[in-house]
């Protein structure tokens, strides 16, 4: 089945790019100086968009 085979190597392809998507996300929130934007349930930052949950 070759549509099979050639959709799994896209899958193969696209897990290895969002890995790696994640890893420069991570990096780029590690280094930096955040702003962060407030709502009622989250704070997420403007710059780098990691968020945290404000329930505790
Ligand atoms: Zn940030």
């Amino acid at each position: 089945m070759e549509e099979a085979s050639r959709l799994r190597e896209k899958i193969i392809r696209l897990e290895a790019e969002l890995e790696q998507s994640k890893q420069q996300l991570r990096l780029i929130q590690q280094d930096c100086n955040h702003v962060y934007i407030e709502t009622p349930l989250t704070r997420t930052c403007s710059k780098c968009l990691q968020s945290e949950s404000l329930y505790y």
